[in-house]
């Protein structure tokens, strides 16, 4: 089915239909206690350069390779950022390679030209992929929606704590030392989403989604009201940091 005339939209859709769950740490492992970290595998060092400093300024961290083998021999990751076109080895064995030990996420990126070939290749287990040139917006949509698919057969469970705030996720309790913090359900619901993923940026549409499940909560300020009444609470008013223009960050453990 993949023959001439592919259009990529469609493409698009077989690939996000025949994703694979996939989870984020091995198990036993707290989700998401420090910030999420990317593996960037880019030979283009200007490209590769640009989007690690507009990845670093969202909120992950970065491990580098320029080669197949550099991709290979990294330590492990939350998510893979994988250009196909690499000078020691073709990207799609890369993709099968690190599909096989794990089930890390894994978007592709690919060339234009290259794209329609790619397309079969890919159902070796990218989760998503995006075609060069892409913009931030597109990439940062794809990241979100990958690691919100992967969030979602990783259970809510253990314990995030960052300095002597602990949000269990088991119990549904925040304390901060000793002391138990009474939330609302909005509050806690809000807390936990950022503990999840706490160092990464989550956007107030992403929160809208997980702690209102909507797009529009009818009030602009609905979730900026909640943070402020959630740093009173916590007392602690960097814990919540607010990353302008995109949503809000629970300040990494570390
Ligand atoms: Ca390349």
């Amino acid at each position: 089915m993949c023959g001439d005339g592919f259009p990529a939209e469609r493409s698009r859709g077989v690939i996000a239909g025949i994703l694979r769950p996939g989870g984020l740490l091995p198990p036993g492992q707290p989700p998401y206690a420090a910030a999420m970290r990317v593996l960037l595998v880019e030979d283009d060092v200007r490209v590769g350069g640009a989007l690690e400093t507009a990845l670093r300024r969202r909120g992950y961290d970065i491990v580098r390779a320029g080669t197949a083998a550099e991709a290979l021999a990294a330590p492990p990751v939350d998510l893979v950022l994988l250009d196909l076109g690499l000078p020691d080895r073709d990207g799609i064995e890369v993709c099968r390679e690190l599909r096989r030990r794990g089930d890390v996420a894994i978007i592709a990126v690919t060339a234009r030209a290259q794209e329609r070939d790619r397309i079969a290749g890919l159902r070796t287990g990218a989760d998503d992929y995006v075609v060069k040139p892409f913009g931030m917006a597109e990439l940062q949509a794809r990241i979100d929606a990958v690691m919100r698919r992967a969030a979602r057969s990783v259970p809510n469970r253990g314990r995030v704590t960052v300095e002597d705030v602990t949000v269990d996720l088991d119990a549904h309790r925040v304390t901060v030392g000793d002391r138990e913090i009474p939330l609302t359900r909005k509050e806690y619901d809000l807390l936990a989403a950022l503990a999840r993923r706490a160092g990464a940026v989550v956007t107030r549409d992403e929160l809208l989604a997980d702690v209102w499940q909507t797009t529009w909560a009818g009030n602009p300020h609905t979730v900026e009201v909640h943070v402020a009444a959630l740093r009173a609470k916590l007392g602690d008013p960097g814990l919540v940091q607010t990353v302008r223009g995109v949503g809000y960050r629970l300040r990494a453990a570390r």
